[in-house]
């Protein structure tokens, strides 16, 4: 009898033996859904043979393909917890996310598995490569296991992945999802955005995050679909795989990215019947811009890591810019200020309850406890309205996160790297206008009295202790802060005051 596991049943067990295209990818290569399931079963026998045991964590690094998103699958079907990890971490920050989460395997890609092979083995976790190109000593030992495997029986409730999301103290947390989050998710928003087995999903994001991961692939996998699978957002990529592209889900960015290409015509997405956006907030102007070049209605949705997609724009409805929608089916949704249920069109933080809401962070049962109700309700920390027709906007973050390209910044971890170099008294970071991040990193810098600050430093100590997209892309030095009465730093001014330092016309 075959063990349950819903994912397992739901995503996986369906591709074995079907001679059907799945993965396309940019080199012209195509893998069907048995070769799929076959990579899967090979890698599943890895892990077992590793000794990677239900509930053991399984930590990756590697870039994005095939055989990325295979680990994935092959994670779950062991019944073991998916960690993926942004490829753009340095080994320090990786130290931090080992050490809280303690994995049995690390799979990084062959070129940074000498830096990272002494963090791992601090924590205790062996070591694997996986290559872009799908190489390395994963692909050694999964080649030579067959391609037959039965999955490792979990419960619904049982974790599926850990994904971190940045702290506003500086910390990630770890978000436990169960294998239900996941898959109930999954199976709304397929529905709601009518996925099925004719369409073909343009697949240009990252795997290391939930959109790309979860939103993308796992909708993409239970409706039995296509994907055309890219290593990242290359515009010539993009351009050339559009005409084939029943569906893209993107962030922002694509779609200002893919605007300022003339290429971009009503003719080349005519094939196209939806383009998703998430992740940050889509500009009305984008959404009109959009529609105006190639008549095609962009629908946007919002969700996070904790929660999965909470509200998505309708269908066959009005599709409103600059608004997220609907709560989703199944999920409820309500705006609170001073501990109450504020009124139409009133300012308030979104809080949110149903089968999607993790399971809490790991390892910190206090920051649960903050964010996450006993009664279930996920306190989101975005600030938001939601007008008589019940369409949710998003007008701010109560948390102060900075999103850039897609990718969140929590100034507090900024800010406390560059409070603890020389020169610098304290730092204020924000997220300011950009062209073409949405947001970019800024860092306002209270210089020590009479001391000097030296930005050539500071910008190399950055760039050896943070991730790139963490970089301020611009710096001021002043004597102060300006704060309140309450001693609290007024970001609001700075963001006035630095507003126009990406936007406005140079020379
Ligand atoms: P992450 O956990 O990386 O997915 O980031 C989640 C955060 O991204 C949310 O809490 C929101 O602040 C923001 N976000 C996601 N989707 C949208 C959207 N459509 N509009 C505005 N903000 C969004």
């Amino acid at each position: 009898m075959t063990a349950s596991n819903p994912l397992y049943q739901a995503l996986f067990a369906p591709l074995s033996g079907q001679d059907r295209p799945l993965l396309w990818l940019a080199d012209g290569r195509m893998i069907t859904a048995q070769d799929f399931h076959a990579l899967l079963a090979r890698l599943a026998n890895v892990l077992l043979d590793q000794g990677v045991a239900p509930g053991d964590r399984v930590a990756v690094q590697v870039s994005k393909s095939p055989e990325a998103l295979a680990l994935y699958a092959a994670t779950v079907s062991v019944g073991a917890v998916f960690l993926p990890l942004n490829t753009a971490y340095t080994p320090v920050e990786i130290d931090y996310f080992l050490g809280n989460a303690t994995p049995k395997l690390f799979v990084v890609d062959p070129e940074t598995a000498p830096a990272l092979a002494p963090v791992a083995a601090t924590h205790g976790a062996r070591l694997l490569t996986l290559s872009g190109a799908g190489t390395g000593s994963l692909a050694d030992l999964a080649a030579a296991q067959a391609p037959v495997f039965n999955p490792v029986s979990r419960m619904g409730d049982d974790l599926a992945a850990i994904l971190y999301t940045s702290g506003t103290t500086g910390r990630s947390k770890g978000a436990m999802l169960s294998q239900e989050n996941l898959l109930s998710n999954a199976r709304v928003l397929a529905d709601l955005w009518r996925f099925g087995p004719s369409d073909v999903l343009l697949h240009a994001l990252p795997i290391f995050h939930t959109h790309g991961l979860f939103v993308a692939s796992n909708v993409s996998l239970l409706t039995g679909g296509q994907m055309i699978f890219l290593p990242g957002f290359d515009l010539e990529q993009v351009i050339a795989a559009l005409p084939r592209a029943t569906t893209m889900m993107g962030v922002p960015t694509f779609y200002t990215r893919l605007l300022d290409d003339p290429r971009l015509t009503r003719d080349l997405v005519g094939h196209t019947r939806l383009f998703i956006s998430g992740s940050a907030p889509l500009l009305a102007e984008t959404h009109t811009a959009f529609e105006a070049r190639t008549g095609q209605r962009i629908l946007e949705r919002y969700g996070m890591t904790e929660t999965n997609m909470n509200t998505s724009n309708p269908y066959d409805g009005d599709r409103r810019p600059g608004t997220v929608g609907h709560p989703l089916p199944g999920v409820e949704l309500r705006i609170i200020a001073d501990g109450a249920e504020v009124a139409p069109g009133e300012v308030g933080v979104i809080e949110v309850r149903g089968p999607n809401v993790f399971k809490g962070y790991w390892q910190m049962p206090e920051k649960t406890r903050e964010e996450l109700r006993e009664d279930g309700w996920f306190i989101t920390g975005d600030l938001g309205t939601r007008d008589a027709d019940g369409y949710v906007t998003i007008v701010g973050r109560a948390k102060d996160l900075v999103i850039t390209g897609g990718f969140n910044v929590y100034p507090k971890e900024v800010e406390e790297l560059l409070d603890s170099l020389p020169g610098v008294l304290e730092s204020a970071v924000v997220g300011l206008p950009h062209p073409d991040f949405g947001e970019a990193v800024f860092a306002v810098l209270a210089r020590e009295k009479g001391a000097e600050v030296d930005l050539a430093q500071i910008r190399a100590a950055v760039a050896e202790r943070l991730a790139k997209f963490k970089h301020p892309k611009g710096y001021a030095i002043v004597d102060a802060l300006p704060r309140n009465t309450m001693g609290k730093v007024q970001k609001a001014e700075l963001r006035k005051t630095y507003g126009a330092e990406f936007t406005a016309p140079r020379g």
